[in-house]
């Protein structure tokens, strides 16, 4: 029998007022892998995200995480199920330094921390580990964008997550910070975490991802490997216009 995957989502359909922003998706995501979810602008894909991460229920269909119905189920719940996600537009503590960002993150969730020595402990190792160590005193609003975008991800990793949702990680990054940003998200995979990522950098998806869901108007229009969907005869002409 196939492994229950880590997140199923069920024909799920999000209406707000008369806009439909997503509609009848289903996809599963299996455990221990990197799902890319890519789409042109208002795609759905942020909206997808809220409804697994327990921001808003979806108005129809179900969410599964474990072969669990967890489909009403409220965001501080969701992180005691071992989910973490970054946001598109980034919330850090803008006037604590790197270093308290962690720590702060550290006792929220399913592994809360019970004292402050193991808080500490655990954001100092956080931030080796995600390259930020030597930066811990800045304020994180002192810091430029991908060390930004870096304490996103720490901070969500504050909170052991099992599997971690990142948003759009990689906007405003250039080549080269961009090969950086990679090769974490890498690391975060092999160390045991299961990633689902909305991207529009096509190179991280490329590289990263071995599974790729396509949304386009609220709709999946394909699923497959990167080189499966870009291959995609609908996939093109929505990129491309051809
Ligand atoms: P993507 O992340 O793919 O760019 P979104 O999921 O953010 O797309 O948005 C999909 C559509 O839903 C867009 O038309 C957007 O304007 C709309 N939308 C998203 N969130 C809300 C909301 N809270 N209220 C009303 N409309 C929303
Ligand atoms: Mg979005």
């Amino acid at each position: 029998m196939a492994e229950t995957p880590v997140i199923e989502v069920r024909s799920i359909t999000k209406r707000f007022k008369g806009l439909t922003a997503v509609k009848d998706v289903s996809f599963s995501i299996k455990k221990g892998g990197i799902t890319g979810m890519i789409g042109p602008n208002g795609a759905g894909k942020s909206t997808t995200f809220n409804m697994i991460c327990g921001y808003y229920p979806p108005t129809e269909g179900h969410i599964f995480y474990n072969g669990v119905d967890i489909t009403d189920k409220k965001a501080h719940e969701y992180t005691n199920m071992k989910i973490a996600r970054t946001f598109q537009i980034m919330k850090p503590l803008k006037n604590l330094s790197v270093l308290d960002n962690v720590i702060a993150s550290c006792y929220f969730g399913h592994a809360g921390a019970k004292s402050a020595k193991e808080a500490r402990e655990r954001a100092i190792e956080i931030l080796q580990f995600t390259g930020l160590y030597e930066k811990r005193h800045v304020l994180s609003k002192d810091m430029g964008t991908p060390d930004q975008k870096r304490l996103e991800m720490a901070r969500a990793l504050a909170t052991k997550p099992e599997v971690l949702f990142l948003d759009e990680n990689m906007a405003g990054l250039n080549p080269a910070e961009t090969e950086e940003a990679i090769k974490l998200i890498r690391k975060i995979n092999e160390s045991g975490v299961t990633i689902l990522l909305i991207e529009h950098i096509m190179q991280a998806v490329v590289s990263l991802c071995e599974e790729v869901i396509v949304l386009h108007h609220g709709e999946k229009i394909a699923e497959g490997t990167p080189e499966e969907v870009m291959n995609d005869p609908y996939v093109m002409e929505v990129y491309l216009g051809i």
